[in-house]
């Protein structure tokens, strides 16, 4: 068995305790970091300004382990697809969603996901297992370093990572911290708090821990504007109800980078879509419901995601005059609200609803076949016919 560790896996602490114990001084774990996450270095041997003797030292214990890529699509519209081999069966999905100011990365931070939400094809899945913290890094060291040699420069290509893949992030809570650590050090890819984005179905204690350990933008996906709604499509709402989520996210604003929370919510026709929900969710937010009297009103923007189908959910997509409506009764009472715009069609690009089992390649593409889209965000006024 190899036991070389593997760098991806470690923050710039970890890395310097690391060095430390090849008895290596700190600034030598900040070069080595460096050449790792800004230059995309993975073999030891041409980091030239490292002594040689740490550089054998390095090339006997450690590595740094990227993970197979199964494949690589881009869309027409320049949406980046890669299905990464994480072992035993299981792939992960990484897109990268290019905009004219900035690139944003959807990373995968599970294979599968315990949460099993109706209307997502990874809860469908099933949970398989949690990615390591160098399986979750892996993904961005490879994207970020892949997109600039396809582009030809050394600027940087990712300004936005979401943790919006396979998987509850805040269930993978001891992996995600230290890469949250990493996407946000100076010396690892230097991005802001206000542009890593941890989305949760509601892991009520981890949202507590990340404020006090590392605070990010947070997305909570909400989905219903009630309790009986919100387990029947969220069952994770059955351990955490509506009231204490909302309570946990009146108390990340305290440390939040932004002084909003966003408020996922898929639009599933029929079930979640009516203005009288949308008029409900009005008064959740505000400290209006039973459930959030308590807690008052919550600095939130909502973010309306049109459901992308798959087979076995038995569920349809709410038509876009429905969708309009809904944003409208949010927009009317004040709360900034985009409709999320389908991106990479052709290549069958989702955040959230991505990869099936290496295996079982027949399944997977047929699931894949009925995804529909990575979004991206464009305000309601401009998202209009
Ligand atoms: N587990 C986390 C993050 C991954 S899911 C979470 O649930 O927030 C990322 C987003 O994709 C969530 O808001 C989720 O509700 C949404 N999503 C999942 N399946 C979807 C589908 N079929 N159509 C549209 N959005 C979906
Ligand atoms: Fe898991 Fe998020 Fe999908 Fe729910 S929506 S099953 S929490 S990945």
């Amino acid at each position: 068995m190899d036991t070389r560790v593997n760098l991806l896996d470690l923050d710039l602490e970890g890395l310097a305790a690391f060095c430390e114990g090849l008895g290596e001084k700190r600034f030598r774990a900040t070069q080595l970091y460096r050449w790792i996450h800004q230059r995309g270095a993975s073999q030891f041997e041409a980091m030239t300004d490292l002594a040689r003797s740490l550089r054998d030292k390095l090339a006997t214990r450690a590595e740094v382990r990227a993970l197979p890529v199964i494949s690589e699509h881009t869309s027409a519209d320049g949406t980046v697809k890669w299905l990464f081999d994480v072992g035993g069966g299981n792939a992960v999905e990484t897109v990268f969603i290019p905009e004219v100011d900035r690139g944003t990365l959807c990373v995968s931070s599970q294979a599968g996901c315990a949460v099993g939400c109706r209307f997502c094809s990874t809860g469908h899945q099933g949970f398989s297992r949690n990615l390591t913290t160098g399986e979750i890094v892996a993904q961005l060291w490879f994207a970020e370093h892949r997109l600039r040699a396809v582009r030809g420069g050394t600027e940087r290509q990712i300004d936005n990572v979401v943790m919006m893949g396979m998987g509850e992030p805040l269930q993978n809570y001891g992996a995600l911290v230290p890469a949250l650590r990493t996407m946000l050090d100076d010396h690892g890819y230097g991005l802001s708090r206000r542009r890593v984005t941890v989305s949760t179905s509601g892991v009520v204690p981890m949202i507590d821990r990340l404020r006090g350990d590392c605070p990010v933008a947070l997305a909570v996906s909400l989905h219903a504007p009630d309790d009986v709604l919100r387990e029947h499509l969220v069952p994770l709402n059955r351990k955490y109800p509506l009231a204490e989520l909302l309570a946990a996210c009146q108390r990340y604003l305290d440390a939040a980078p932004r002084d909003f929370i966003t408020f996922e919510y898929c639009m599933l026709d029929g079930v979640n879509d009516t203005p009288a929900h949308a008029q409900a969710l009005v008064e959740l937010v505000q400290g209006r419901a039973d459930a959030s009297r308590a807690v008052g009103a919550v600095r939130c923007k909502f973010n309306l995601i049109p459901f992308n189908p798959f087979p076995a959910s038995g569920l349809v997509r709410s038509p876009r005059e429905r969708v309009l409506a809904f944003a409208d009764v949010l927009q009317k009472a004040g709360i900034v609200t985009t409709i999320r715009k389908t991106r990479g069609d052709d290549i069958d690009a989702a955040c959230g609803q991505l990869a099936g089992e290496v295996q079982d390649r027949t399944q997977a593409r047929e699931r894949l076949s009925q995804r529909r889209a990575v979004f991206d965000i464009v305000p309601v006024s401009a998202a209009r016919p």
